[in-house]
């Protein structure tokens, strides 16, 4: 995974509802999902997406696994073996925690856009163990 990390400055992005990408739906604020081996900030959508926040925007790379592992049902060795695009579908957004709500103009697939700080992944075939 590339850099995540880069600080860049707010611009005057319109604020627009905090909505699931893939479906739509109001997405509630980040909390504390516990996990096997530890936990993230985020939540999960009806649709079965899963989102990650990283409000740090430092370990998107980490926020994206922990997101896909969780939509795996913790399974690590099936979330190691899905493939980008064909076994699941990721999507970026650039969240403000303070309106609870998305930037409209960052809503992207290029995980090298360097301002998202939230990650949404959803498997195509909803594989759970
Ligand atoms: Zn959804």
């Amino acid at each position: 995974m590339g850099k995540y990390g880069q600080h860049i400055r707010e611009d005057k992005a319109v604020l627009t509802q905090p909505r699931c990408p893939f479906c739509s739906t109001l997405f509630e604020r980040p909390r504390e999902i516990s996990t096997k081996l530890s936990f993230f900030s985020g939540g999960i959508c009806g649709c079965g997406a899963v989102y990650s926040y990283d409000p740090t925007r430092n370990n998107m790379g980490e926020a994206f696994m922990d997101a896909l592992v969780h939509a795996c049902g913790e399974d690590w060795d099936l979330a190691m073996s899905l493939e980008s695009e064909k076994d699941y579908e990721e999507k970026f957004v650039v969240y403000k925690e303070l309106d609870h709500s998305l930037s409209s103009k960052a809503v992207s697939s290029n995980p090298k856009d360097r301002i998202v700080n939230m990650i949404f992944v959803r498997l195509k075939n909803q594989q759970r163990t």
